[in-house]
């Protein structure tokens, strides 16, 4: 079988996997395969994006081009539907995306060092440390086995990461949200700036996990919505739910959609959520993005840590390659440069512990009430936490809060304690 030879390929063409392959120096020969047929068919996001995101991408890519709606607020809604509160900033502080068109976008403006194979699913790698291209990667493309030698290789594969998986000396993810997102013509009618808005929904007991959202997006130049559900991992059958909270938000005339049309798309995926692996490199490999584990434990929030970590790979890889022993180290030092995102994820795994305690709709509108007394400054904190390495920790701990502040962790006790005794009944021993 005739083998190519390339010094690096990058497993996976999305956020991380093309922002790689843009950052890498152009004396590199690079391949990058994916297993979709087309990057503008969808990606498992919602895309909103952070400035600072919007920023990096700027640096290489025309993101404005692909930003359909700028938002400026927050909407959040309390598990009865009918207490809510909207926070605003003067500048946007997310950007809505049309994540698709803007991947494809990435794709076409790959530099000319770099080759994209489509249809090209990985299977399989063997490492002859002999070889001056020591990494052969099998893969299958329109049928075909493929077969390549490598210097180095990135897996950029996702949450699900076969890289991962076929690799002994490297961590795989474990802990995982199931998303499911539909995307409609419409228009949302919650509020006063619906264009400019996201909305989270905490339906306490209906959703545990993670809750509701909805975005106002622009598909094929039409006012769209993209609406999403996301649970643990372990209620995965509960996201057929969906449709119950589309039929309400319907009836709550929050939300119209186009008569006559169905939903534009449907897509599931699991978000990683146990925070940044242990271990995502080896002599000849590293991991980036979602397969690494950067992903917000509790936000759910992954194109950040996608982009981040594959300009900080784009630096390593190639000192790597030069004979610096210890550049592959640098990988979690570096990422940490940009503004603290490693505190970030640190801080959202302790976020996510407490959600995840949180099992009624009593503890979930405490907590609201909470928010709702700050909802001025909800959001500024709520950016900073994302961005500038602030904290919403101290939106809930207020001084002027006390006593909501008991009330909620009185019920989040008794959600423990309901939690600890139904899992002594189930483990009880048939007689
Ligand atoms: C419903 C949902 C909504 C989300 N919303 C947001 C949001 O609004 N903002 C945000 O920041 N994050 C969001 N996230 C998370 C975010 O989408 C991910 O963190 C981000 O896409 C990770 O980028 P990535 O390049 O690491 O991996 P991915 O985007 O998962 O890309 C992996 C790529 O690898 C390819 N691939 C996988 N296996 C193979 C294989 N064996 N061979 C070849 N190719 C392969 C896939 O086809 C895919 O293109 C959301 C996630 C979900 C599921």
């Amino acid at each position: 079988m005739h083998q190519d030879h390339y010094d690096i390929i990058n497993i996976g063409a999305s956020f991380a996997g093309l922002t790689l392959a843009h950052h890498l120096p152009p004396h590199y020969r690079v391949l990058v395969i994916d297993k979709k047929p087309a990057l503008n068919y969808y990606v498992e996001s919602t895309g909103l994006v952070t400035q600072a995101t919007r920023d990096m991408l700027a640096s290489f890519t025309n993101v404005d081009r692909f930003i359909p709606n700028r938002i400026t607020t927050i909407g959040v809604v309390a598990p009865d539907y009918k207490k809510m509160f909207f926070s605003h900033t003067k500048e946007p502080w997310i950007y809505s995306t049309d994540t698709p068109e803007l991947v494809q976008h990435m794709s076409e403006t790959l530099p000319n060092n770099v080759t994209l194979q489509l249809r090209a699913t990985f299977s399989d790698v063997n490492v002859d440390r002999e070889q001056k291209y020591p990494v052969e990667i099998r893969y299958q493309q329109n049928g075909e086995q493929k077969l390549v030698r490598v210097r180095f290789m990135v897996g950029a594969d996702g949450s699900h990461s076969q890289v991962a998986k076929k690799n002994q000396h490297l961590s795989q993810n474990t802990k995982f949200l199931a998303g499911l997102e539909k995307v409609f013509f419409g228009d949302i009618t919650l509020g006063e700036h619906p264009k400019n808005t996201v909305y989270h929904f905490w339906f306490g007991a209906f959703s545990l996990g993670y809750g509701g959202w909805l975005s106002p997006t622009i598909v094929k130049g039409k006012p769209a919505f993209r609406l999403g559900l996301a649970k643990l991992k372990k209620d995965i059958k509960d996201l057929e739910k969906i449709n119950q909270f589309i039929a309400t938000l319907q009836e709550k005339n929050m939300i119209r959609i186009e008569q006559g049309t169905e939903e534009i798309l449907t897509f599931g995926s699991l978000i990683p959520i146990g925070g940044p692996l242990r271990n995502v490199s080896d002599k000849h490999t590293l991991l980036i993005g979602d397969a690494a584990g950067l992903c917000g434990a509790f936000a759910a929030d992954g194109i950040k840590g996608a982009v981040v970590s594959a300009k900080v790979a784009a630096e390593i890889i190639p000192e790597h390659l030069e004979g610096n022993a210890r550049a592959l180290s640098e990988f979690y030092p570096r990422i940490q440069t940009y503004k603290s995102l490693m505190t970030y994820y640190r801080k959202q795994q302790l976020y996510r512990l407490l959600w995840n305690k949180m099992k009624s709709n009593r503890t979930f509108e405490a907590l609201f009430d909470i928010i709702a007394r700050q909802k001025e400054s909800f959001l500024h904190q709520f950016c900073d936490s994302k961005d500038r390495n602030s904290s919403l920790f101290w939106v809930i701990v207020r001084p002027g809060s006390i006593l909501h502040l008991l009330k909620y962790s009185w019920f989040l006790l008794l959600d423990m304690i309901r939690q600890t005794k139904k899992e002594t009944s189930f483990h009880k021993k048939p007689i």
